[in-house]
């Protein structure tokens, strides 16, 4: 046992905690500030500094976007645990993410992919490798692991938080536009402020984690060098496999079978994505002699994952379809001052660290023996989803008579989003790192990832058909598909807790 499992020097927990939670409270500053804006920006008409994507596009390159960031785990998680450890990729992921921010921060089209592609690696180095490290503070018995994690979700947060009220400002608000043109510069270049503030988040958490390297202890180290070259081998081969992809995508992009635009590019990811899962679950399931109780472990984790990415899926569209009912259809007048659109993305952080989070812990810890199983959590997530959408059916028809709604609407919906999120997310992490073969722990971190990015590529691709469909259209199916889900979910809770419990090998 390391030295650094019995500290207590933050909260009760060990130091390299406070490391780790601010490190990644920044980098959640610089990815949901950036966020809060990024579909506004894009579908903002270039006189204004946006540019002046059509919404089926801008949901495209959204989608794509957050689904390939959380994509970039799996390979992100995989590297670290065979070759540089977590603490190497969690530096490397921070920098790269730093410079992704500021390529947003050039007002180019050229950069703004540029950065996009960079947010991706940094992200996939960074994001599962730190939570990796959250857990391996603690010794496998340290009773405070779960709480950890808890601290370390509100650290999340208050980046969340505090990100779009900063960027969102910077990028939107009607204030600082004035305060550019006072200057002499251009006020469209308000939105490359915006970016601008995640890159010296990103840069904030940056200095924090070197400056609290040395109370992570052993966490995050590189595996014992291998001399058989199989990881290495592997590595070429998800290379060599990543390589002919591009080409096979070019192949059929130059035969005119995917168009190259926005949408077409989407559409082909959408493929590769369940392509991707497919054989992701197969190759796990067959990668390795599993004993009885590890199958067991991999076949809970998979339920689980179906669970989650159809949560996700309705859940991301907070930045997406959600910002542009914000932007398009909400008054946005409080106290006479007009506040901007994104200023609603923080939300949904604010409730969970305000009342949620300690909430969730103190009714679980009161509900004692009889707190709900992890499958149970997950459908009654799943029912909050559906009541959020149900009450945005009401919000889009009012919509749809052309009136302004009040903004009421959206922060009831995102209390309820917010509360089936407390009933899943932190279940999720932890039982994820906790269910997951030793072997691949890295890894199924990024299963989780994995859920998260086909849900995210979803919300992206419903959020490009806002201008298509009727609003109530769109928010009724997602109701239905909540519901639908929800009932599964329930119906599975009891055989699912039957087979949990079925003894364990040694
Ligand atoms: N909001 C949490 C985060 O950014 C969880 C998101 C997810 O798992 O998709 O870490
Ligand atoms: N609640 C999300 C997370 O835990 C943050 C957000 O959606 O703004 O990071």
């Amino acid at each position: 046992m390391s030295l650094n499992t019995n500290a207590t020097g933050f909260f009760g927990h060990p130091r390299g905690l406070s490391t780790l939670f601010f490190t990644e409270m920044w980098e959640r500053f610089s990815y949901y500030g950036m966020r809060a804006i990024l579909i506004l920006f894009m579908t903002t008409p270039a006189i204004n500094g946006g540019l002046g994507f059509d919404v089926a596009a801008a949901g495209a390159v959204y989608g794509l976007y957050t689904a390939l960031v959380y994509l970039a785990c799996l390979p992100g998680g995989w590297i670290a645990d065979r070759f540089i450890g977590q603490r190497r990729a969690t530096l490397i992921g921070g920098i790269v993410i730093m410079c992704g921010h500021i390529a947003l921060a050039v007002p180019t089209l050229g950069t703004f992919y540029v950065g996009l592609a960079l947010l991706v690696i940094g992200t996939g180095f960074l994001k599962p490798n730190i939570s990796t490290m959250v857990g391996q503070l603690y010794s496998s018995d340290d009773h405070r692991r779960d709480s950890g994690y808890s601290l370390y979700y509100m650290g999340i947060n208050i980046g969340a938080f505090l990100a779009p009220l900063v960027c969102g400002w910077l990028g939107q608000s009607a204030g600082f536009r004035e305060t550019l043109h006072r200057y002499g510069l251009d006020p469209g270049m308000a939105w490359h402020f915006g970016f601008g503030a995640a890159a010296v988040g990103m840069a904030a958490g940056l200095i924090h984690y070197v400056r609290g390297a040395h109370h992570l202890g052993d966490a995050g180290q590189p595996p014992p060098p291998q001399s058989d070259g199989v990881a290495r081998n592997q590595l070429l081969k998800g290379l060599a496999s990543l390589a002919a992809l591009a080409g096979l995508i070019a192949g059929l992009v130059a035969l005119g079978f995917i168009e190259l635009s926005a949408t077409g590019l989407g559409d082909a990811f959408g493929v590769i994505l369940l392509v991707i899962t497919v054989a992701f679950f197969t190759w796990l399931f067959t990668m390795a002699e599993w004993t009885d109780d590890e199958r067991r472990r991999l076949l809970l984790i998979l339920v689980l994952f179906v669970g989650a990415t159809i949560f996700w899926s309705l859940y991301e569209q907070g930045g997406s379809t959600l910002n542009l009912f914000a932007e398009r259809s909400t008054d946005k007048h409080l106290l006479g001052y007009e506040f901007p659109a994104s200023w609603l993305q923080s939300l949904n952080p604010i409730y969970i660290i305000c009342g949620l989070a300690p909430g969730f812990a103190w009714l679980w810890i009161k509900l004692g023996s009889r707190e709900p199983s992890s499958p149970a959590k997950f459908a009654i997530g799943m029912l909050f989803m559906a009541l959020g959408w149900g009450v945005m059916i009401g919000a889009a028809a009012r919509a749809e008579q052309g009136m302004l709604v009040s903004p009421l609407w959206l922060a009831v919906m995102y209390l309820l989003h917010a509360i089936g999120e407390m009933c899943l997310s932190p279940v999720g992490l932890s039982a994820m790192s906790k269910l997951a073969p030793v072997r691949v722990a890295g890894l199924t971190m990024g299963v989780w990832f994995l859920a998260s990015s086909i849900g995210s590529y979803l919300g992206g691709r419903v959020a490009g058909l806002y201008d298509t469909f009727s609003l109530v259209k769109i928010f009724s199916t997602l109701t239905l598909i909540a519901i639908v889900s929800t009932v599964i979910m329930a119906l599975l809770v009891r055989p699912l807790r039957r087979f949990l419990s079925a003894p364990r090998s040694p």
